[in-house]
């Protein structure tokens, strides 16, 4: 591996999530010789599931925005090349895409915008006014994504200034009651963000991507594969089990890595696509611009999250075409908790997925161990906390037949899987506060050293696939960006 691996290159990528992949494919395609440096043994990061007891638990894909034919991400995903390997299945099929279960209400979120705003205006009939305003900025984002306009411009740009208060202040503004602004908030807590700190835009596109059209992969599909095997194709190469310990920079430009096992690699061009802070860890201290590291340093990021895999019975527990959200709302209308469940058929069994905030204070006690070494006290906490969040999916789905624990991961084992700080679920926190902040870090204060992944544009598969975007773009430079990609979606 050693002499293969030494041999310079073009362009190296830290990390091969979505993030890594996707900018690794779309540099390939412009003729770059890209290695992509990952190190977990196998690639992926959190777009990668698992298997345990034969039964594949997911980990960062639940579910698909916007890849119904000419939609957004299914033109991401045409371009890249990995569309046909990618076997998907629709949902809301039987008009229901996420079912929200509130203590006094229950609200189906379905495709489309018309049956939506139906919904809403159906759920809260006294409220058509404020139903009226959101809708108006929710079609503006829509819009705004289908134009496709920020792979050409600097920023995620809306003539609207509204777009860019918080969705919480806009309806307040509007006077929504606690009712309806809890099912308007589950998007944006779902991205890790309360309405209160979340911009607008940031809200509505999220919301209006899986309003589009909302996929599941299909059993036994893999993204990954999709993913690695276009950039092999292109003669890119991914190399796992061997992570990147430090960037190496002469003269204030990167000139390549050097790996955990000591093999140094170079190249002109490094992409960290892994989270902002775990890259200028990486640099050397007097490479980088006081102002550069301060910014980077203050950075909030978004919660962990807290999984739970069961293994049931299908016969009495088959699979459910919709996600379900049980949510607790206060008096306000504010959500201080959510779970969301999903449950896939496969075979005689089915798999059910719990996920919840991963509330930090519950693991303080280990988080200066790594995973494998924690010990039975963590494993009992563990298991305890999943005891209990079955009681409660017990309370919506009947008593749970034959169920047999799978797997419960920690925001700790995010954290160490991937090197998410904290086990933030995803990356940094796209919130009003750090609105301008949190905005263009695709770019470093190093020549030569540029940033992927979710934190620099926004999470999910399509957030961060945008990021790869604007990534390639301040790499290739606006003109030949614009010949080799963007040409290919003006057309
Ligand atoms: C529980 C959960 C559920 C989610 N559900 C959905 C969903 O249903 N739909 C959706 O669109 N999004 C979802 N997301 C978000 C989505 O999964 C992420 O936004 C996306 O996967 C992030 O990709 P990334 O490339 O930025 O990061 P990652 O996937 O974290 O990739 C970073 C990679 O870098 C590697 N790495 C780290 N340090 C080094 C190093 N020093 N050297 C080499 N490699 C290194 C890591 O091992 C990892 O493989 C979910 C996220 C979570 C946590």
């Amino acid at each position: 591996m050693s002499m293969d691996l030494s041999r310079s290159m073009d362009v190296l990528v830290v990390g091969s999530g979505i993030g890594g992949l996707s900018t690794g494919i779309l540099l390939a395609r412009s003729g770059f010789r890209v290695t992509v440096l990952e190190k977990n043994p196998h690639p992926g990061g959190m777009m990668r599931g698992f298997i345990r007891q034969k039964m594949e638990c997911p980990v960062g894909v639940h579910y698909l925005g916007a890849l119904g034919s000419g939609q957004i991400l299914r033109r991401f995903f045409d371009f890249l090349g990995v569309s046909s390997e990618i076997a998907v299945e629709r949902m809301g099929q039987a008009g229901v895409i996420d079912r929200y279960i509130f203590d006094d209400l229950t609200f189906d979120l379905p495709e489309g915008m018309d049956a939506y705003e139906k919904n809403l205006r159906t759920a809260f009939p006294h409220e058509q006014h404020q139903i009226t305003g959101i809708m108006t900025l929710l079609r503006q984002a829509e819009k705004h994504l289908n134009s496709l306009d920020f792979l050409f411009s600097d920023l995620i740009g809306f003539a609207q200034p509204e777009q860019f208060q918080a969705i919480g202040e806009i309806m307040t503004r509007l006077g929504c009651s606690p009712g309806l602004k809890a099912v308007l908030g589950v998007p944006s807590h779902w991205i890790g963000v309360p309405p209160d700190q979340c911009p607008a835009f940031y809200h509505n596109m999220a919301l209006a991507s899986y309003l589009m059209s909302s996929w599941r992969l299909k059993k036994g599909v893999k993204m990954v594969d999709a993913f690695v095997r276009r950039l092999e194709n292109l003669g890119g190469r991914v190399v796992c089990g061997d992570g990147v310990e430090s960037i190496r920079v002469e003269s204030r430009r990167v000139c390549g890595v050097r790996t955990v096992s000591g093999i140094e690699i170079k190249a002109p061009v490094v992409v960290g696509a892994v989270h902002p802070k775990v890259v200028l860890a990486m640099l050397p201290h007097e490479a980088v611009r006081p102002l550069y590291r301060k910014r980077i340093l203050q950075l909030q990021d978004t919660y962990g999250i807290m999984c739970v895999h069961a293994q049931l019975d299908a016969s009495a527990h088959p699979e459910i075409s919709h996600n379900i959200f049980r949510i607790d709302r206060d008096e306000n209308g504010n959500i201080p908790d959510l779970k969301f469940y999903q449950i896939r058929g496969q075979g005689a069994k089915s798999v059910m997925s719990i996920l919840t905030s991963g509330k930090a204070e519950l693991w303080r006690k280990w988080e200066n161990t790594r995973t494998g070494q924690r010990g039975r006290d963590y494993m009992e906490a563990k298991e305890q906390q999943a005891q209990n969040l079955l009681i409660e999916a017990g309370k919506i789905f009947g008593p749970l037949k034959g169920c047999r624990l799978l797997d419960v991961y920690t925001p700790l084992t995010i954290r160490d899987w991937v090197n998410s700080p904290a086990g933030s679920a995803y990356g940094v926190v796209r919130s009003c506060d750090q609105l301008f902040t949190a905005s263009l870090l695709n770019r470093s204060s190093v020549a030569g050293l540029f940033l992927a992944g979710q934190s620099v544009m926004a999470p999910g598969v399509i957030g961060t696939i945008m990021g790869s975007f604007h990534t390639a773009r301040f790499i290739l430079g606006p003109e030949r960006f614009r010949e080799s990609i963007a040409s290919y979606f003006q057309k």
